[in-house]
């Protein structure tokens, strides 16, 4: 039997900051995940500077080693199915407001940072609880188990998740490296991606260039609208933007956002963090930053904890999660679909009012500061 203090299920964002703080906590941690790493997920591969701030990655040292490109604005327009869009505006800030990086490299390097043990290329088939230490697998026991395994986590599922009946949102995305060809004619720009929101506010579309790499997706509150809406956004994009046809199927994968689902996240010896725990931004859909600030909590309350993880002690996650992300409500869930539409018309008249409703508050969380490894534990 291989023992640890804390053990995790899932080497995601998530996963690996959790087990990052466990660390420097001198704590006892092994996180195990299904696949071997580098590996790849389906996502656009955008943050926000406060993700890097909170784990005190430097960019420049990150920058020496894997690709990372800054972004300074947006183009921005709404579109309907058919991929028509109006009037595109393009929205420029004096600094760098985001990075995009490449999924496979970045989770890749904060699991090596995080200094746990890992188990790779191996699921969690089996849990069970005997006495008061959990047993994975029969090869892998730890009196505290954190599921980070992703929408579909065996962690949440234990704690009574359906992943399948739940409200989640449905993505699709690929990236794919450029054709030369393609490189000097293609309209998208690193420092410019451009996000194109449905008009009935249902989702967006993403275009994100990262090098020689470009990053399509679309997702949507709704499964059934999804296809359309993507092919008639890689119309708009071959069109109008010079975007050769991506070289396969977009992939697909879906999720919960916050306020949406109703996971129970925590029992005696357990807890949920990441999209296990249903935690993405309701306006954004991004959920690497709602990933990674829920494994912090969830360390600071486990090291708070010294070794009696009973529900009451685990407690304090929750109140900490709240007092961090809220309650999760969204415009969507206000109004009806005619009035998003109507809305959405007006406010895309008015740059000024993208920017600091949409952009600033929505994708951005402008005024809101990161939160620091000091302040969770
Ligand atoms: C199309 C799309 C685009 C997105 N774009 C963005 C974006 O640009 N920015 C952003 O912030 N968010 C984005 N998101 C959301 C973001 O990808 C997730 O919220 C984020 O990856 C959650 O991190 P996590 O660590 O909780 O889970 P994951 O990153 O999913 O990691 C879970 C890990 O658990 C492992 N695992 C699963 N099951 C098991 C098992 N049984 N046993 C062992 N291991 C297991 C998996 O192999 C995986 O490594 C996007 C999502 C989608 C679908």
């Amino acid at each position: 039997m291989q023992h640890a203090e804390v053990l995790i299920i899932g080497g995601g964002p998530a996963g690996s900051s959790c087990a990052w703080a466990l660390r420097r906590a001198g704590i006892n941690v092994a996180v195990l995940d299904q696949a071997r790493f580098p590996r790849d997920k389906v996502c656009a591969g955008w943050i926000t500077p406060a993700v890097l701030e909170s784990l005190r990655i430097d960019v420049d040292d990150y920058a020496r080693e894997l690709g990372i490109q800054a972004i300074r604005g947006f183009r921005v327009g709404l579109m309907n199915a058919a991929g028509n869009i109006g009037k595109a505006v393009d929205i420029r800030y004096h600094a760098t407001v985001s990075y995009g990086i490449r999924r496979s490299e970045f989770d890749d390097y904060l699991l090596r940072r995080s200094g746990a043990r890992l188990y790779s290329g191996e699921p969690a088939r089996s849990l069970r609880r005997e006495g008061r230490e959990w047993r994975i697998n029969d090869i892998y026991a730890a009196p505290m188990l954190v599921g980070a395994g992703g929408h579909a986590c065996p962690v949440a599922r234990l704690l009574g998740a359906h992943p399948g009946r739940e409200p989640a949102v449905v993505a699709k995305e690929i990236e794919f490296l450029l054709p030369e060809a393609a490189r000097a004619t293609c309209k998208i720009y690193g420092q410019r991606p451009e996000l194109y929101f449905c008009r009935d506010l249902a989702g967006y579309g993403w275009c994100i260039r990262k090098g020689d790499y470009l990053n399509i997706g679309l997702g949507r509150d709704d499964r059934w609208e999804l296809t359309k809406h993507v092919e008639g956004f890689l119309a708009y994009l071959r069109r109008e933007r010079g975007v050769p046809q991506p070289p396969g199927h977009l992939n697909g994968h879906a999720y919960l956002l916050h306020g949406r689902g109703h996971r129970n996240l925590l029992d005696e010896g357990v807890l949920l963090i990441g999209d296990a725990a249903g935690l993405a931004s309701p306006q954004s859909g991004e959920g690497i930053r709602a990933g990674i600030e829920s494994g912090l909590l969830a360390a600071q309350t486990i090291i708070e904890a010294r070794g009696e993880y009973s529900r009451q002690r685990l407690q304090p996650y929750l109140d900490r999660l709240q007092d961090r992300l809220g309650r999760g409500n969204s415009l969507n869930d206000a109004l009806p679909i005619w009035a998003r539409i109507v809305f959405a018309r007006a406010l895309f008249r008015l740059p000024r009012l993208v920017r600091q409703m949409v952009l600033d508050k929505g994708f951005l969380h402008s005024g809101q500061p990161a939160l620091t490894a000091m302040q969770a534990g």
